[in-house]
Formats: structure tokens, sequence, C-alpha cells
């Protein structure tokens, strides 16, 4: 028998999250609510019913960690009047008077948890509902159940510590608390199966909490609550599982794809008589396995471990893929028999399971057949091999701009001759609802392009002339184009797909339909070229074109895995560079390259991140070095973390980065100062993730602090990030706000 991890929770039609939004637009009553969300569980568990057990508890109406932390009773204090759903919904987005809990990626995935705020003083009243509720669903239909719980390292290492507490005494109070919820659990049935998801295990040691690990473990076993499964995913977690070996735990469950070196902890689970939980089908990536590659792997696991303590898993929950390929209709049929989606998955395992522990029978043996063929078809396949990209790639790259920044940037300033403390923003303006209908009849084919192209161009010069009016230094045509800065690439790049019902939880409500890149990437014309030339024709102000870098391209994409991910890169970074000289060949001279999820793609591990700073930083480097040393080449990160990757920052070398800080006041920016940062740097002077409008005062204030940290000849005054999700009527006040802001200081303080 085999299991997975855990299953996607959105629904085949994203059905949860148009019930959610429903709910919390005032249109669905929290029964209606729950019943779908009790539909969803039972049509989910009718997909596992060939496995060992249904997984229970993987559902959640906005968050798996945020479940448990209700569960735990760990309500920060400023929630304590809500209950219920209120509360529960409440921490995730906010109630009146009380801002949301903090939202993180969860480990190198793009799905979101909900931070715990976790605090000594807080009483952590237990509440099971959710769990034993979804518990006896499961069983009332016959399954068996395996319940999901996030471990207590994992919960503790992902939350944040209060102020007014240690992590030493937070520890107990949450292990209490886990404990209750643990006994609390026991009623449910004699023997229950759970399964202690523990992918912290794979960042290594932590020393917080790394002595601890057999002690607590015991301690859950010696509640005698039946079997005990302890998994970690992304990466191995072989310091963790010497530990788990001596516990007395029944199972380990490793990720074999993404931590292949957990093969070096076979013996010693061997030795344990514990059983593997093996993590051999790729929860995180959407390519068919290649099975009997698989079962070869799985023999070599059987030489160490007896195939009867051998059961067959995802690598990690199949929430990280989208849910079925049933409704790919339009899809190229041979791209898409490569696919593997989570329903998919799981008959891969279960045909895989058959083949390693028993024999396969004639239909199996069919399907055995059609994965070898499929396998072998993609590998040779056209549509993925392209010479020439392949022979470019090959060749010796440039990544060094020339000359060095002290002499590219008086050139710049001769040519742009833009003020102190210049004026920009990130690239794109409101996408208002005309602008998204106008797409969408586009696609439909309900309006011909050069309407469409005549609609995008009247957006662009309504947009160059705002900027003007207001007296903005660098200007940008707005991205009215482009629905998603990746997609938008990804569509006019050879060698990408895309799904039409392929999409994967973000957070909450929210999901993304990642681009599939299925084979050799090149740029076959030019992809901005008429929009940005366009724009720059309006106007004799220098006007910003813009890109998404290849490492952004990438890490926002399933990415194919016959070749490594850094070569992959490296096409698209050489598609970049093609339209960057394009740009600048076509006159601008301006040219921004948003890196906005460079630093998604870290590895979990320190010790691997040294591999992708370099290829990723090359990828750059590739996509921007044949800018000539008069174009002044941008970048734009969205993170409110740079202490760690600085060095990588400035390796990137661009004449301009522009960061999100308005929430941070200066804080940020010290580190740029601190390592001795000398390119000129755009820190964000207010937060436009939110539809306040700053005052011009305010906006003063920022300056005058981020003046503080640098001199006033590197700095650029621009919003924290693209300004598309807000509303023109939040935008334009606010932009002038800016633009006088900086006028008024450059007067009084600088006397210009
Ligand atoms: N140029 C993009 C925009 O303005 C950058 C977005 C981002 O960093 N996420 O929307
Ligand atoms: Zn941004």
């Amino acid at each position: 028998m085999s299991i997975i991890i855990g299953f996607p929770r959105i629904g085949e039609n994203r059905e949860l999250k148009k019930a959610l939004e429903s709910f919390w637009a005032g249109k669905l009553t929290q029964e209606e609510l729950e019943a779908v969300a009790k539909e969803l569980r039972a049509k989910h568990w009718a997909y596992q019913k060939n496995l060992a057990y249904v997984s229970v508890n993987d559902f959640s109406l906005y968050d798996n960690v945020l479940d448990l932390t209700y569960a735990l009773g760990a309500i920060p204090e400023r929630f304590k009047q809500a209950s219920g759903l209120e509360l529960y919904f409440g921490m995730a987005r906010g109630l009146e008077n009380s801002v949301a809990c903090e939202m993180t990626k969860w480990f190198n995935t793009n799905y979101h948890y909900v931070v715990p705020e976790l605090s000594q003083n807080c009483d952590y009243t237990i509440n099971p509902s959710k769990i034993v509720s979804e518990y006896a669903e499961a069983k009332s239909l016959g399954y068996r159940p395996k319940i999901n719980l996030i471990g207590l390292f994992t919960f503790m290492g992902l939350g944040k510590i209060t102020q007014d507490s240690s992590f030493e005494n937070v520890f107990e109070k949450v292990k209490n608390a886990y404990f209750r919820l643990l006994d609390s659990l026991k009623a449910l049935d004699s023997d229950l199966v759970i399964q202690f998801d523990e992918p912290i295990f794979s960042k290594g040691k932590d020393e917080r909490f790394y002595g601890k690990i057999q002690a607590v473990y015991d301690e859950i076993v010696a509640k005698k609550l039946g079997k005990i499964i302890v998994t970690t995913y992304f990466e191995h977690s072989n310091e963790a599982t010497e530990i788990l070996c001596k516990s007395r735990i029944d199972g380990i469950g490793l990720d074999f794809l993404y931590g292949e070196k957990n093969l070096s902890s076979l013996k010693a689970i061997a030795k344990s008589g514990k059983t593997l939980y093996a993590g051999i089908i790729d929860g995180r990536n959407i390519w068919v396995a290649d099975l009997a590659q698989k079962l070869d792997f799985l023999e070599k696991i059987a030489q160490e471990i007896p195939k009867e303590n051998i059961v067959l898993s995802t690598s990690c929950s199949l929430l990280h893929v989208p849910f079925s390929k049933d409704s790919e209709v339009k899809m190229d049929k041979e791209i898409l028999s490569w696919l593997s989606f989570a329903k998919e998955k799981i008959q891969e395992l279960e045909l895989l399971e058959t083949a390693f522990k028993g024999s396969l029978n004639a239909s199996e043996k069919q399907k055995w057949q059609e994965n070898i063929t499929i396998n072998a078809n993609r590998k040779v396949s056209t549509k993925i091999n392209d010479k020439s990209v392949q022979e470019r790639a090959k060749a010796p790259i440039k990544t060094q701009r020339e000359p060095a920044f002290k002499d590219r940037i008086k050139l710049q300033h001769q040519n742009l001759k833009y003020p102190i403390l210049p004026t920009t923003t990130i690239g794109s303006f409101p996408q208002t609802p005309e602008l998204r209908a106008l797409r969408l009849r586009f696609k439909k084919g309900e309006i011909k392009e050069e309407a469409y192209h005549q609609g995008i161009q009247e957006y662009i010069k309504d947009c160059v002339a705002f900027q003007e009016e207001i007296g903005l230094d660098v200007l940008v045509h707005g991205e009215p184009e482009r629905n998603d800065m990746v997609e938008y690439f990804g569509e006019q790049l050879q060698g990408f797909v895309f799904s039409q019902n392929g999409w994967v939880q973000s957070y909450g409500s929210r999901c993304v339909k990642p681009p599939i890149i299925f084979g050799d990437v090149s740029r076959p014309k030019p992809m901005t070229l008429q929009w940005i030339t366009y724009a720059q024709s309006l106007t004799a102000k220098p006007l910003k074109g813009m890109l998404t870098g290849p490492v952004t391209i990438l890490n926002w994409s399933f990415v194919r895995d016959d070749i490594d991910r850094s070569a992959v890169c490296k096409q698209i970074a050489l598609g970049i560079a093609d339209e960057i000289n394009d740009l600048q060949n076509a006159g601008i001279a301006i040219i921004q390259v948003d890196e906005a999820a460079f630093k998604e793609g870290y590895p979990l591990r320190k010790e691997n991140i040294p591999v992708y700073e370099k290829w990723a930083l090359e990828c750059f480097k590739a996509s921007t070095s044949l800018a000539l040393p008069a174009t002044q080449i941008h970048t734009h990160m969205c993170y409110s973390e740079f202490n760690d990757i600085i060095k990588t920052i400035e390796a990137l070398d661009a004449d301009v980065i522009s960061i999100e800080t308005a929430r941070s006041g200066n804080e940020l920016l010290k580190v740029f100062a601190a390592v001795g940062y000398a390119n000129e740097v755009g820190p964000g002077v207010y937060d436009i993730h939110s539809p306040r409008i700053p005052s011009k005062e305010e906006i003063k204030q920022q300056i005058k602090l981020l003046l503080e940290v640098l001199p006033k000849e590197q700095l650029w005054i621009n919003p924290d990030c693209g300004l598309k999700t807000r509303k023109w009527e939040e935008v334009k006040p606010s932009l002038k706000n800016l633009v006088v802001a900086v006028k008024e200081i450059r007067e009084e303080a600088l006397g210009r």
C-alpha cells in the first residue's frame, strides 16, 4: 500500500476559493461554506480510496499552520475578543482593530502560511474540533484515516516568539498544549495513524530544539495513540533521521526527490526496524514519473530495507501541484502526455506500488508500457530540443558589464540628466476593470488585435501624460499589456506552455497558475519593444523599459526536470539579453530587469546556497551585461530582508536597485550603507499594498530618514512596488504627493 502526504484542498474548479470569497463578502452563510468544504473533502478522499489511508486534516479553510495555531489556542492577545470563524479568518486577514498575523513562504515553495505568534503568557486552550469532525467524516464514509498534523518542532521553528517571552518557556507551553491536543484525539479510535509533518528537519540542525526531538517523540509514543509517523520533505534530513531512528516512533517519511542524500540514512532506518515512507513521486512538479527508473531506485532501497517495511509515498503534499489534467483540453496533446497533476500522481503511485510489491496484470502492464513510451518520446521530442539554443547556451557568455559602475554612471548622468533624488515608479500602473475586460475580449477573440492594441496604446498615452503632468523624472509605460509579470513573457518565449486550469494555492483563497517550461527556451521576436518605444515616443523624458528577470521567470514556473534548473535559467537569460539589446538599439536608455523572486529560489540548506547564488547571479548578469555603458540597468526586488544576501545584491551590479522598505523606515537601508554599497538605490517611500494615500509630509519624513543613511547622490525616490493592484484614485494623489515632497526636500534640505 502507498500513501500521499496530503492532497490539494482548493478544489478541482477552485470551489473553495469561490466559497470563501462569497463567505467573506457576506453572500454565503457559515453553514453553506462548511457544506462546500465537506463536499470537497469527500470528493478528495474518493481519489485516495486505494491508498493505505486517506489524509485527514490536510484540508483547511485557509492554511494548515493557522489550523494548528487555532487548535492549540495560540491566539494573540489582540484577537481574544473574537471567536469561531471570525477569530480564525481574523488572524489571517485582520479584524477591524487588529492587524492580521504575518504571512510568509512555506519553506522554498510558493505556498504561504500564517505565522504563529507565540507567547509564554497565552493560556493555550486547545480546540480539537476540526480534527475530530474531519476524522469522523472520513470514518463515516468508510475510509481508513491518517491524521496529518504539523509537527511540534516545525510549528515552533516557524513561529515568532513574542517580545515578552523566551523560546524555552514558549516551547514548554506549546508542547503541553500539543500533548493535550493529542490526548483529546485518543478517543477517536483505538489505533490512530498520525503523520507528523516535520519539514523543518530538512533545514539541518537547529540548536534551539535538537536536543529535544527524541524525548518529545518518545513521549508521544508513550501515549499509545497508534501508529506514529514522522515525515520530512523538501530536502534530506539526515541529522534528525539519525535521532528519530533511536526514538520509538513507527515510521519515518523521507523525500528522495529533493533530498537524495536521504539515501545515506537507509542503514540506520534498517537497523531500527522502522517503516520507511519513501517519497518517490514528485509532489512539487508536474512531470509524468519515469516509473521504470523509479522502480530501479526502489529496488536499490530494498537492498537495505525489507520490502514489507517500505511504503511508497509522494515526496511532499500534493498541495503544490494542480488538481488534474482532465480539464486541459486546449493543450498540445504531446506536451499534455508528459504531465501529471495530483490526481494522476496517485495513479502513478499505485501502479509503481504494484510493480514493486506484486505483479502487474494485463491492463497495468499496458499502462506501464505507455509510461515507458511517454518518457522515451519526451526525451527525443523535437518540441523540447532546439539545437541552436543548446549551442548558444554552451558558448561562453559575457557576464560582466564594462566599464565599472563608477565610470558607467558618469556617462549615464551626462546622458540622462536626471536631478538629485530622481523620482520614478516600479513599472505597473492600475490594472483597471476596463483594461481587464479589454484583454479578456481579445483573448476570447471578440475583438481584433488592432482594437486591442489601440486600447493598450490609449492607456499608455494617458499614463505617460499623467506622469509628465505631475513631474516624475523617469517615466514608465505602465504595463497595461501584462496581466502577470511572468506569464506575459512566458507566452512569448518558446519552450513555455500554459494550462487552462492548473491552479495552485498560494495563500488563503489566492491561487496562481504557474507557466510550464517544457523545452529549450528562446525568444523568437521582441516582446516589449513596440510598447516601450511607443511610450518613449510620447515624451522627451527618459522612459524606463520593463522586463522580468530570468531568475524570477524560473522561480515562478514549473520547470522541466530533464536538465538542470541553472541551464534553463541561462536559456531564459539569453532571451532577456536579446530583448535588452533590441530596446537599447531602439534608443531606450533605462531598462529595469525585475527580480521579485530572486530570493525565493534559495536552497533550504546553507551548504547549497553558494551554488544557487553563483548561477542565479550569473544568469542575471548574462541577461544584462550586453547593456552599453550608457544604458542604465535597474532591478527591483520586493522583500523586507536583505541582510543575508546583500553581497549577492551588490554583485548583481545593477546601476540602480529599487527595494521595498516603506514599512521598515530606514532600517533596511542600513545594511546597504554598512557594506559600502556604491550603486544607486531606490528605497520605497510608501507602501503600495494598502489603499491609503500617503501625505506629502509623511513622504518627506521618510525621505529624510533615508538621507540619514545614504548620501543624496545615491538615492532614488519611488513607491515600494508596482501599482497595478491600486486604483487610479489612490495612485494619482499618492504620486503627486511624492513628487511635491521631493521638490520641497530638494529646496529645503538641499538648497536647490
Ligand atoms: N515591474 C513590476 C510591477 O511594477 C514589478 C512587480 C514586482 O516586483 N512584483 O508590477
Ligand atoms: Zn515589488
